[in-house]
């Protein structure tokens, strides 16, 4: 069995969406009312691209063109804002990802900044997270981000092995990871977050041990591990480089055995966090967000839209165009409705793949509906022992409360039992899309595939 089909980070996945008409902004304004809402913006720009990655991001463009970026997002920023004043939206989590937002200038990181401190409204105890890259984390902008008040740095170093690097296609080395982190360090940000990958051709067990003994030399807060996804149009599918899901598996083990010893204690399939940051959990329900330039996705309740899927560099280039060409943002032209069968599904997938897992009473007071009349394929995991009740409180002196969640078998099939889940309805769509685009793999799972 491949427990390696799909990563499940959000529901639906963006091929599932399609062109929208009649729909506008302003219609939605009322979910984005009042606190608690996240605020994310992408900045497109890479120094390369790595070998198995096709997010949306696009390499060797010059300063001004970056600037003209800029130049949309400020617009885009003012345009939304005269809606979100209306209903006073107070975002609790700003989070600029990419990308490698650190590729823009200090220059234009400020300008960054500045347009949304000028046009968003926060919360006092707002989250602002950057991502950035070792060859792009230095003094000068660390001191940038630390006066901008960033509460968490995530940075990708994915193997202190050079070998592995190379293999990856990342442009830093290990020395330059290390001393990146220093650099961190020593602007104590409240939370460091490193990324690691496992499934590189050429790693071992032993390698990536290696590569994990060596970052907790810097107190990382958090590590998260991804499975090796070499996506659709990256350079290393076309070397024919696929991951090896049984050497893999094996890797996820030891390196979730080795983390545990260390004190860290596992969120998700991929998040570990260190037990003496005793960070509390809160239910997150359908995390209304908005997302700013182009590729990020905005969630507002029922509607989630973005630019339309891009992979190719000619793709990316023209939604980038199309993206500064835009002149009314309130026009909503790309994405999904969901029904509220799908609104079940995304929350139960939301919520099970990561802890402290599906809150049943809240589940029945969302949807009036029992969680495992709703999810047969939830209940036979239960008999199966991939998913647990277990109790859990908020706070440390609140009730605890009732939780469906992952057990650790369960938690490490993630990838697999998580798209199972997948309608009928948005499997057709995500096919019709991969037609289309002659995605060749089979990457998503039938109805039919049972454990
Ligand atoms: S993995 Fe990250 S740094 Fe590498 S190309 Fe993709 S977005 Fe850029």
């Amino acid at each position: 069995m491949n427990p390696y089909i799909q990563y499940m980070y959000s529901y639906p996945h963006k091929t599932a969406y399609r062109p929208l008409t009649g729909i506008c902004f302003q219609d939605y304004a009322s979910v984005l009312a009042g606190k608690g809402h996240g605020l994310y913006l992408h900045i497109p720009f890479c120094q390369s691209k790595c070998g198995y990655c096709n997010l949306f991001s696009v390499t060797g463009l010059c300063q001004e063109a970056v600037d003209r970026y800029l130049d949309t997002v400020e617009w885009q920023s003012r345009q939304y804002q005269e809606v979100l004043d209306s209903v006073h939206t107070e975002f609790s989590e700003l989070v600029i990802g990419g990308g490698t937002p650190l590729v823009l200038t200090e220059r234009q990181l400020e300008r960054m900044f500045a347009v949304l401190e000028k046009h968003f409204r926060f919360g006092g105890k707002r989250g602002l997270v950057v991502e950035t890259a070792p060859n792009q984390t230095t003094k000068e902008k660390l001191e940038l981000l630390r006066q901008s008040g960033v509460s968490r740095i995530s940075m990708g170093i994915q193997s202190f092995n050079d070998r592995e690097l190379l293999a990856l296609g990342r442009q830093h080395n290990a020395r330059k990871a290390r001393e990146a982190l220093e650099l961190i360090k020593a602007f104590d940000f409240p939370c460091v977050n490193v990324d690691f990958i496992y499934g590189i051709p050429g790693q071992t067990k032993e390698s990536l041990l290696e590569s994990l003994k060596e970052v907790l030399r810097f107190e990382p807060e958090e590590i998260f591990l991804y499975p090796l996804y070499v996506k659709h149009g990256a350079r290393m599918e076309r070397e024919g480089i696929v991951l090896e899901p049984e050497a893999a598996f094996a890797q996820y083990q030891a390196a979730g055995r080795f983390l545990h010893g260390e004190g860290f204690c596992q969120d998700s399939m991929r998040r570990f966090v260190r037990r003496d940051t005793g960070r509390a959990f809160s239910e997150c329900g359908f995390g209304t967000s908005i997302g700013l330039g182009c590729g990020g996705r905005s969630y507002l309740g029922k509607l989630h839209f973005c630019s339309p899927y891009a992979i190719t560099r000619t793709e990316c280039l023209a939604q980038l165009k199309a993206y500064e060409d835009t002149k009314d943002f309130m026009k909503i032209t790309h994405g999904i409705l969901l029904s509220e069968e799908e609104q079940k599904r995304r929350y139960v997938i939301r919520h099970l793949l990561i802890r402290p897992g599906i809150e049943v009473e809240r589940y029945q007071k969302l949807f009036g509906r029992d969680l495992l009349e709703d999810f047969p394929l939830v209940r036979e995991w239960l008999e199966q022992g991939f998913a647990a009740v277990c109790e859990e409180a908020e706070q440390k002196d609140s009730k605890p409360r009732k939780y469906v969640a992952l057990t650790e078998s369960g938690m490490g099939l993630s990838d697999y039992l998580g798209p199972q889940l997948i309608s009928p309805e948005v499997t057709k769509s995500m096919q019709e899309w991969e037609v289309l685009h002659g995605q060749a793999h089979d990457s998503i799972p039938r109805q039919s595939e049972k454990l």
